[in-house]
């Protein structure tokens, strides 16, 4: 029997539908690309956001076509976000930190057929522009006066179409399980893949995101989220906002410590979400000014391990927890979220940072279990270590245009993570599958090597890798970058690490170099550095 309740579609304009008129008077603060900050509301977005489905029409976009945006946390990405959904077209996100090459593939994979670019990724552009001649026109996120002297085809002023167009503009109601917008995965092999979004996964991850256990927004919560509009939608934070109408602040290109301090003390957030390099710059702007975060209560720190060392400086120096989270672009992107909870209020604050240490629970609607080899599901006691599978409807089912099926697996998802699960289902991840170091058929977390190392006082970088072994297999290799002006040499980390880990994870060799190769997303690509090394315990 069916149920008998309305069958409304769950839509991104409903959520700007609803902020507009529940928060019409929620504040959406933004440093700009020209330096200075811009506030408004969000009845004032909302509006905008109208303006820009009306310039889409009038460049004849069709539902479903892709329009792209390459631009910082601000307040006209924010419009673009809903401007291009509600309309029914794909807001494709790129990432400018992508290599050249992986730019031009992914605008031509997704056939953007626009791209609206903020002022400091114009040259970007420029750059690539003749390999990208399927995209008709290049519109500028700026004011009239600002436009640049571009050799951009068909470029045009943001801010002058607006003014050319009404707000009035009735949103489209369409399925739900239509296409809202897609981001490419950093990839650290091969070209990226491209991971479509449904309005429904996006509304659902939403609406599983606000709540206590998660991110806890309401209209009272002011936040900063670091985290990227250009990646995985800022962790989902824009539509998270309309859903509680929580005040935004939007830090735009200012991710150095001193810009973000600056924010932080005019707007009073009392969230921040970002990845642990950029709270590593805040920390050390802090110490150096002798201030505190008076206003922050909490930080969301994911897309790579947070230290130890981060989860107590927030607590001891600035009385700020650190909610440690885990996702990926492949999952909208949130997984797993170590909330403060009645668990931790109950533990000693040395117990409490170990448990911080782990990536947390999973949010409603995501499923979680970790698998052998073999594809047995293996035991949530907190020790064993397994390939994590996920599935959840914010999972991506397929990659976009891609016939590569290989990570999934009857409903499930294959993260590339391996981890474990304790009895509570806290998960904490391990390492990559690929850089998990086997060492005579017992796993090695080049992950967990690396924070050991790099406690090291003499050490500024450190990147584990498995080398080839007659014996084992593989063994560990530590390469490290030292800080400068220091001579430290190979016996002396390996007696710093001697009461640290187990004996048989200890490295076969240290090895110094000047610098290590990163992803787009600041994560160490260790493909190429395996290939350079394979041999180095054989030779
Ligand atoms: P990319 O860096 O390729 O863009 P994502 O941003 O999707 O990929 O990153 C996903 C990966 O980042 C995860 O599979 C995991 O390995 C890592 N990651 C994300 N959050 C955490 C975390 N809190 N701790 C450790 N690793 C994390």
């Amino acid at each position: 029997m069916l149920g008998q309740m309305m069958d409304r579609q769950l839509l991104i304009s409903g959520l700007l539908e609803h902020a507009e008129t529940t928060h019409p008077h929620s504040e959406i603060v933004s440093r700009r690309c020209e330096g200075d900050i811009h506030r408004y509301t969000m009845k004032d977005a909302a509006e905008r956001a109208r303006k820009v489905a009306n310039v889409l029409t009038r460049f004849g976009i069709q539902q479903g076509d892709r329009v792209a945006t390459l631009a910082w946390n601000n307040y006209r990405h924010f419009e673009m976000y809903f401007g291009v959904s509600g309309f029914g077209a794909v807001l494709h996100t790129i990432n400018p930190r992508l290599f050249a090459e992986q730019l031009i593939y992914i605008v031509n994979h997704a056939e953007d057929r626009f791209i609206f670019v903020d002022l400091t990724f114009v040259p970007l552009l420029e750059a690539i522009k003749d390999h990208i001649t399927g995209v008709e026109g290049f519109v500028i996120l700026c004011d009239e006066n600002k436009m640049p002297d571009t050799s951009l085809p068909n470029a045009m002023c943001y801010e002058t179409l607006l003014a050319a167009e009404s707000s009035d503009f009735a949103w489209p109601e369409f399925p739900e399980t239509h296409g809202a917008s897609m981001c490419y995965t950093s990839g650290t092999t091969g070209n990226p893949k491209g991971v479509l979004y449904s309005h429904r996964s996006t509304v659902l991850h939403a609406l599983a995101s606000v709540g206590d256990e998660v991110m806890g927004l309401s209209s009272s919560s002011c936040f900063l989220p670091v985290v990227p509009m250009f990646h995985v939608n800022a962790w989902g934070t824009p539509y998270s906002a309309c859903i509680t109408g929580a005040k935004q602040v939007f830090p735009g290109p200012g991710m150095d410590g001193a810009s973000l301090w600056e924010l932080i003390e005019a707007e009073q957030p009392d969230l921040l979400l970002g990845v642990p390099t950029v709270w590593l710059m805040l920390l050390n702007h802090m110490d150096k000014i002798g201030k505190k975060l008076e206003s922050v209560e909490n930080v969301i720190v994911g897309g790579a391990a947070a230290p130890l060392q981060m989860i107590k400086d927030f607590d001891q120096k600035h009385d700020a927890f650190l909610i440690h989270a885990w996702g990926m672009t492949e999952m909208s992107p949130i997984g797993t979220i170590n909330a403060h909870n009645h668990i931790m209020e109950k533990l000693p604050r040395e117990e409490r940072y170990l448990l911080q240490q782990k990536q947390g629970r999973p949010v409603y609607g995501v499923q979680i279990k970790i698998i052998d080899d073999a594809g047995n599901e293996l035991p949530r006691d907190g020790k064993t270590f397994g390939r994590l599978m996920v599935s959840g409807p914010w999972i991506v089912s397929s990659y976009y245009k891609n016939d590569d099926v290989s990570s999934f697996e009857n409903g499930w998802f294959d993260t590339g993570d391996v981890a474990t699960i304790d009895e509570n289902n806290y998960m904490q991840i391990v390492d990559r599958s690929k850089d998990v170091i086997k060492s005579g058929g017992e796993w090695i977390s080049s992950i967990d090597l690396e924070n050991a190392a790099v406690g090291h006082p003499d050490l500024a970088e450190c990147c584990v890798i498995g080398a080839r072994h007659p014996k084992w297999d593989e063994r560990p290799i530590l390469l490290a970058i030292r800080h400068p002006g220091v001579d430290v040499d190979e016996a002396s980390v390996l007696a710093y690490l001697q009461d640290k880990i187990a004996k048989w994870w200890m490295p076969d060799a240290v090895i110094f170099v000047e610098s290590l190769p990163h992803t787009a997303t600041g994560k160490l690509l260790k493909i190429d550095l395996r290939k350079e090394y394979e041999n180095y315990l054989i030779e």
